[in-house]
């Protein structure tokens, strides 16, 4: 009954704020909380629950899921929008369920925040949790890797776990209670066993203490090792990867009869490659076939990726996005524009924005764990930095060793960087901005803005 009462109440404020254009993505869960503190537990949910947990890539993961299971005929519930701590969840859970509180679809696939994650397991009862990695994350809001394991370590037993058999710290989380799945990806091409990132979080053995041996490293800490002095070596993987294509963007997975199948990333990034693979894993543990897990990854339209490109005057206009305090998911998008050959012209605009990017903590050491080094080359012809954090960024950029006279600086969010670029010479090269998640709206911007400076020099 307090579940009906609930729903009287809080739907219609969730159509109210529809029809504002709100998009109700907290607030409904907020009031719920209130009043009815453990209406999680009283929901009916559907007959699959997924849960996808992680410090990168899991809201593309657990999105790409729920378009396979849509592909195969199912209607699903997924947090999209990234509303996920308790009172997303509850928003998204009210909008999809009837007054009883019944989910109105056949599975939910939801993102949930790595902090939050063993306490929904314990609520929402998912039959698996796919963990893509773990890594350093907001210093202020998950402290370290070692503080945001420990709560996952309380995820019951009767969960499945598809885990990176590469990632030492999320590939070791479970007990034997618990079914496990692992995904592994064999060494790209372009890899050894020495890292090219500033930060590597597993340097000693988790068993013994002593140092490693990797045989290769992926990136960060992601990699293959053995340790020997007492031998330990992570689980094989049940699903792997191997073959990767970097020119085509394919990769061939190896299911455990050694039955193959090429699959794709879009990307041409490794992260995805580990992406696809684990929702590969967990999708034919659901009984899904290979090839079609493949066509349905294939047919996901890329536009909500991370990379971006235009053309004008000659010059390809692309935009990357790295999450806010995050060293890692900055880093990745950093690895991306090493890739890129040619004259460049690189904007950054990144800041110490927290929670949304409403606030600030004034915390930028995490530039100093983010791989600004990738940026530097004699190919760059401007650094322009934009924001109020940009004498940080300028000398964060000096001491990856770029040259202290191509930087130009301009403090505010409005589009001056697009009128300080040099577009004749950079014409026949690329112009690449980056941006924090949280001004989505301002890059869109600044891309026009981009793209018209650029076209008005197609006519000189
Ligand atoms: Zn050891």
């Amino acid at each position: 009954m307090k579940m009906f009462f609930t729903m009287l109440l809080v739907k219609p404020i969730i159509f109210i704020m529809n029809l504002l254009g709100f998009s109700a993505t907290n607030l409904p869960g907020n009031i719920c909380l209130k009043i009815f503190p453990d209406i999680l537990a009283h929901f009916k949910m559907p007959k699959y629950v997924i849960f996808v947990t992680g410090t990168n890539g899991k809201t593309l993961s657990a999105i790409t899921i729920s378009h396979i299971f849509r592909e195969k005929g199912m209607t699903v519930v997924n947090n999209n929008e990234g509303s996920n701590l308790d009172s997303g969840l509850i928003s998204k859970l009210i909008k999809n369920s009837t007054f009883t509180g019944k989910i109105k679809a056949d599975a939910a696939v939801l993102e949930v925040d790595e902090d939050a994650t063993a306490k929904m397991c314990n609520i929402l009862k998912p039959s698996h949790l796919m963990i893509t990695n773990i890594y350093r994350d907001s210093i202020s809001r998950n402290a370290h890797p070692e503080f945001v394991l420990r709560k996952l370590r309380k995820v019951p037993g009767d969960v499945c776990l598809v885990l990176n058999g590469d990632d030492a710290l999320s590939g070791m989380l479970g007990t034997d209670e618990n079914r496990k799945i692992f995904y592994t990806v064999d060494k790209a091409p372009d890899r050894d066993d020495k890292c090219e990132n500033l930060i590597c979080d597993i340097r000693t053995c988790p068993v013994c203490h002593m140092p490693i041996k990797y045989e290769y490293i992926q990136f960060h800490h992601i990699g293959k090792f053995h340790c020997e002095h007492c031998g330990f070596e992570m689980p094989e993987g049940d699903v792997q990867a191997g073959d990767i294509d970097y020119e085509k963007r394919t990769f061939v997975l190896r299911e455990k009869d050694g039955k193959t199948t090429e699959f794709p990333f879009s990307t041409g990034n490794l992260y995805e490659v580990y992406n696809n693979t684990a929702i590969a894993a967990l999708c034919l543990d659901l009984g899904f076939d290979g090839k079609f897990i493949s066509d349905s990854i294939k047919s996901l339209s890329s536009t909500g990726g991370r990379y971006k490109e235009d053309v004008a005057n000659d010059t390809a206009i692309i935009s990357m996005v790295g999450k806010s305090q995050n060293p890692i998911s900055c880093s990745q998008s950093f690895a991306k524009a090493k890739m890129i050959d040619g004259k460049k012209v690189i904007i950054i605009a990144i800041n110490d924005r927290v929670y949304g990017g409403h606030d600030h903590n004034e915390d930028t050491s995490w530039f100093y764990d983010t791989d600004f080094e990738f940026l530097v080359s004699d190919d760059v012809l401007q650094y322009i930095v934009v924001g109020h954090r940009m004498y940080d960024v300028a000398l964060r950029l000096v001491m990856a060793g770029a040259d202290e006279d191509k930087i130009l600086l301009t403090p505010e969010y409005d589009l001056s960087a697009a009128k300080m670029v040099d577009y004749d010479a950079v014409k026949g090269g690329s112009i690449l901005y980056f941006f924090e998640v949280y001004f989505r709206e301002w890059s869109v911007k600044m891309k026009e803005a981009l793209l018209a400076e650029a076209k008005a020099h197609e006519k000189h």
